[in-house]
C-alpha cells in the first residue's frame, strides 16, 4: 500500500503552482512559436511577439507570465489502495498549498479570489480556496492535474443545452464570436459535449488540460468522429479571422480539444471554455517516494522572437498631450507612451462613478483630467521591481461607467484590453476620446515599461487601488479611435474575409 505524507502533497502543490506561474507547458510555446511564424496579420503577430517574449522573460526572471495569477482548479485521481499519513482533509491540503503557493515572498502571486461573491466579494488575500475535483480509482497512486486557470478567459465560457438534432459545429461557430477578444487569443477551445449540464462544464475543463496535438492529428488524419470534429472546428474557428487579441489574424485557436461522456436521449449538452495567452497547467503523479519534481525547461525551448516596437511606433508624451492630438490616432496604430497614468478597475471605477454622482470631490491625486486610466490590477512587486506584471484587464466590464468618466473627469482615454460594447464606443465618440489596448499575456514585459508606481486611493481595495503609475514607453495599440472606429470591428471582419472560408455578414 502507498503511503502519502501530508507534508509531501502540500510541498508538491505549491511548488507545481509556482512552477506553472512562470513557466508556459512547452506544447503551448512550440504552437505558439509556429503560429507566430505563419501569422501575416502584423497586428496580430506584433501581438504574439509580445506574449513569446513575456513567456521567455518570465520563465528566465522567475515572475508570473499574467498579472491574474488565475483561479487554482485541481483534478484528482486517487489510488483506492492509497493510504494518507495526513492530520488534514485532501481539500485542505490542497487549499494549504495554495496558500503557500500564492504568498511565496520570492515570487508572490496575486490574490484574485472573493468570498460572498453574491455579496461584499472580499478577497480571501491567499487566492484560496481552489475548486477541487476529486475521483477515486483503482490503483496505488495520486494523480494529479492543475491549472491557474485565468479569469478573463474562464469569464467567457459558454453552454447551450442543444437539441439532439442540433448542428455542434453550427453553434460553435455561432458562439465564439460573442466571446469577444477577453478571452486572450489565441488559446485553446476546451469542448465538453454529453453528460448533463454539469458534467458537460467539467468535461470542457477536463479537455483543456490535455496536450496541443493538432498537428500531429492533421498529419496522421482523424480516427473518430470526435477527432473529425475537432479538426473541423480548428479549421472553421480559425477562419473566423478573430486572430490574437481580436485584432484580426490567421490564428484564433491553437487547439480544439474535446471530450465526451453519454448524455440522455432528448437533449446534447455542450459546453466551450476558453483558455488564453496565459495557459497554465501541470500534470504530476505522486507515489509515496516524495514531492513531485517536475523537469525545468531550457530556455532554448522558447522561440527566438524578440519584440521590439516598430519603428513605425508613434512617440506619446502624456505630459503634453491634448484632445486635438488623440484625434488624430487612427484604429490599430501603434503608440509608446510616456508619463504618468492612473489605474483602475472594477472596483474603482464603481466607487468613483458613486462618488461623482453624490457631487463628492474624488480623493487627492485622484485627478483624471487629460489623463489615461489604465485598467489593471498589478502583481506586488518584488525585490526591486517598480511593480509586479501589470498587464490589462477585460475593458468590457468597465463599459457601464465610461460615460459617466469621460464626461464628469476630463479623462483622455482608457487602456485596457479586448473590444468595448456599442455603450462604450457611443461614449468614446461623443467625448471624443479613445480607447488603447495593451497585450493580455504580456504582463511581465509591459511591467518594464513602468519606471514608478503608488497607490494613491482606495487602498483597501487591494490590487484594485489606484495606482499612479510612471511610465517609458509603454506599448499600446489604438483600438478605438476619436469617432468611434473599432479594430476590433473592422479587423477580423477584414481577415474573415481575406481567408475566405466563411462569409462576412455585415449588419
Ligand atoms: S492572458 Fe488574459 S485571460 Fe489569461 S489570465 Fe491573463 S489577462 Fe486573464
Amino acid at each position: 500500500m502507498t503511503v502519502i505524507r501530508q507534508n509531501d502533497f502540500i510541498h508538491s502543490i505549491a511548488d507545481v503552482l509556482q512552477f506553472i506561474s512562470y513557466y508556459h507547458p512547452a506544447d503551448f510555446i512550440r504552437a505558439l512559436g509556429q503560429a507566430y511564424e505563419r501569422e501575416e496579420s502584423p497586428a496580430a503577430r506584433d501581438a504574439m511577439a509580445q506574449i513569446l517574449t513575456n513567456s521567455r522573460m518570465c520563465a528566465e526572471g522567475h515572475r508570473p507570465i499574467c498579472q491574474d495569477t488565475g483561479i487554482v482548479v485541481v483534478f484528482l485521481k486517487i489510488g483506492m489502495n492509497v493510504r494518507w499519513d495526513a492530520q488534514m482533509s485532501v481539500a485542505d491540503m490542497v487549499n494549504e498549498g495554495v496558500r503557500r503557493a500564492y504568498t511565496d515572498p520570492d515570487n508572490t502571486l496575486r490574490a484574485s479570489i472573493v468570498a460572498d461573491p453574491a455579496g461584499k466579494r472580499s478577497n480571501t488575500k491567499d487566492n484560496t480556496p481552489a475548486v477541487i475535483h476529486m475521483e477515486l480509482v483503482l490503483g496505488d497512486t495520486v494523480e494529479i492535474n492543475i491549472a491557474a486557470k485565468g479569469g478573463g478567459s474562464e469569464h467567457k465560457s459558454k453552454f447551450a443545452m442543444l437539441n439532439p438534432s442540433d448542428d455542434i459545429v453550427e453553434w460553435v461557430l455561432k458562439t465564439v464570436p460573442t466571446m469577444g477578444a477577453g478571452w486572450c487569443p489565441p488559446g485553446i477551445l476546451g469542448i465538453g459535449i454529453g453528460g448533463s449540464a454539469e458534467k458537460a462544464m467539467i468535461l470542457a475543463k477536463q479537455a483543456l488540460l490535455e496536450p496541443i496535438d493538432i498537428h500531429e492529428l492533421k498529419a496522421r488524419g482523424a480516427r473518430s468522429g470526435l477527432e473529425e470534429l475537432r479538426l473541423e472546428l480548428y479549421e472553421k474557428v480559425n477562419a473566423l479571422g478573430i486572430g490574437a487579441q481580436g485584432l484580426g489574424g490567421l490564428t484564433t485557436v491553437l487547439d480544439v480539444k474535446i471530450l465526451d461522456y453519454p448524455s440522455h436521449a432528448v437533449s446534447k449538452p455542450v459546453a466551450i471554455i476558453p483558455n488564453c495567452a496565459a495557459t497554465r497547467h501541470a500534470y504530476f503523479t505522486l507515489d509515496g517516494s516524495g514531492p513531485a519534481h517536475l523537469p525545468v525547461p531550457h530556455i532554448s525551448d522558447w522561440p527566438q522572437v524578440t519584440w521590439k516596437a516598430s519603428a513605425q511606433a508613434r512617440k506619446v508624451n502624456l505630459e503634453t498631450i491634448t484632445r486635438d492630438e488623440i484625434a488624430s490616432w487612427k484604429p490599430g496604430e501603434t503608440l509608446l507612451l510616456t508619463g504618468k497614468i492612473l489605474t483602475g478597475r472594477d472596483a474603482a471605477h464603481k466607487r468613483i462613478v458613486d462618488m461623482l454622482a453624490r457631487g463628492e470631490n474624488l480623493p487627492p491625486g485622484v485627478d483624471l483630467k487629460n489623463r489615461f486610466i489604465y485598467y489593471v490590477g498589478p502583481v506586488n512587486a518584488v525585490r526591486d521591481e517598480a511593480v509586479g506584471p501589470a498587464g490589462p484587464t477585460t475593458s468590457t466590464r468597465m463599459d457601464k461607467f465610461t460615460d459617466a468618466m469621460l464626461g464628469k473627469t476630463g479623462l483622455l482615454g482608457m487602456i485596457g484590453k479586448a473590444e468595448r460594447g456599442p455603450q462604450a464606443i457611443a461614449a468614446i465618440k461623443r467625448h471624443r476620446a479613445v480607447y488603447l489596448i495593451g497585450i493580455g499575456g504580456a504582463a511581465y514585459l509591459i511591467s518594464k515599461a513602468i519606471r514608478s508606481a503608488r497607490v494613491i486611493a482606495f487602498e483597501d481595495l487591494g490590487m484594485e487601488a489606484i495606482h499612479e503609475f510612471i511610465v517609458e514607453d509603454l506599448p499600446a495599440t489604438v483600438a478605438v479611435d476619436a469617432n468611434g472606429e473599432s479594430i476590433h470591428t473592422t479587423g477580423p471582419a477584414a481577415w474573415q474575409a481575406r481567408i475566405g472560408k466563411i462569409p462576412v455578414i455585415r449588419n
